[in-house]
């Protein structure tokens, strides 16, 4: 087996994931075609040459596009359901935290109440569906201010679903200090929420220390930056605070001008717990299982290699124990199976 089927077949938990940075061509057609209004094409081709990465601004186009396609409970529904299958089928996902950002729906127009009824419909489906368990993050857009964190921080505490475990703060970070969202962060987590925010990605490494001193981050969405600080590094490594690492995503934002400049093997080299993801794999054209592939690569790992990543992804989520137990044993009843195949490694 090559190491690309070896990871294709990998049972994997992925914990940076954006929940309409997920919608794929294919979804997004279903979508258009309830919405023929929004000129978006409804035509898999026509779609497929407008998903093709070009730049960070083409995909802040693709991703509004997106955003104005999804108007009521039924979109998020079938949005949520369709992303999960994806993730089931042809990648063996079994498990996800999405991060969703119910703020950016509730100002198109979805009452809170409906939104929440649907993205929970399509998780116990996709449960009885397709076997994968979804947890949600719900994060702040961070560029639209303190009405968006007082927004989520209600959305997250007045209509909590069972299935929330953490709340976020995405957007840019330049000109949105972290420390504005503190109460917010404080809140979440005194109501047993985990505080799971992205920083150091296009910032340095004081965007990361913030969010570790102000918001008590637990894990950091992409912490790019924290290479440059070897006191950023062993405090990470001691602490055990896990970086959830998109290389993909980083290469085509240009957080990272080259994928051999990547710091993912100075993150491992450091002792830093990693996890691989990939954050708005249709966007931006990867897979959770390329992004394993670009990482098996970068740091030079084997099946045995590949399989502890999968692991480390388990141990790092707010799965409950018995999930965590049951994806774990998977993994090392796939690793072991593949041992037994002789001679077929490339
Ligand atoms: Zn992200």
């Amino acid at each position: 087996m090559s190491l690309q089927s070896f990871i294709t077949g990998l049972p994997k938990a992925e914990l940076h994931v954006h929940h309409v940075g997920s919608a794929s061509p294919r979804i997004v057609s279903e979508l258009a075609a309830r919405h023929p209004d929004a000129g978006v094409p409804s035509d898999l081709d026509g779609l497929k040459q407008f998903f093709t990465f070009r730049d960070f601004a083409h995909f802040i186009e693709v991703y509004l596009a997106v955003v104005g396609l999804i108007r009521t409970p039924e979109d998020i529904r079938l949005l949520t359901y369709e992303v999960a299958r994806e993730m089931a089928e042809g990648q063996n996902l079994r498990y996800a935290e999405l991060t969703c950002t119910p703020y950016t729906s509730v100002l198109a127009g979805i009452a809170i109440e409906g939104y929440t009824e649907a993205i929970e419909d399509a998780r116990v489906a996709a449960e009885r569906d397709f076997g994968l368990v979804l947890r949600w993050i719900y994060d702040i857009p961070g560029e639209s201010g303190i009405p968006a964190a007082d927004a989520t921080l209600e959305y997250a505490l007045r209509h909590r679903t069972d299935a929330l475990v953490g709340f976020g703060l995405g957007g840019p970070e330049t000109g949105v200090p972290r420390a504005q969202f503190r109460e917010h962060f404080d809140r979440a987590r005194a109501a047993g929420l985990h505080s799971v925010p992205h920083a150091g990605e296009t910032t340095g490494p004081e965007t990361i220390w913030e969010s570790l001193r102000l918001l008590g981050a637990e894990r950091i969405g992409h912490g790019v930056s924290a290479a440059r600080d070897p006191e950023l590094l062993a405090h990470l490594a001691e602490t055990g605070v896990v970086l959830e690492v998109c290389p993909t995503s980083n290469i085509a934002t240009r957080a990272v001008d080259r994928i051999e400049d990547h710091p993912l093997r100075t993150f491992v080299d450091a002792g830093v717990a990693v996890t691989i993801n990939s954050d708005d794999p249709p966007m931006f054209a990867t897979t959770l299982s390329q992004d394993y592939e670009v990482a098996a690569d970068l740091l030079g790992l084997d099946e045995a290699g590949v399989a502890d990543l999968a692991r480390a992804a388990v141990a790092a989520s707010y799965a409950p124990d018995d999930v965590k137990a049951r994806i774990g044993a998977e993994i090392d009843a796939y690793a072991a199976a593949d041992r037994r195949v002789p001679g077929d490694t490339p």
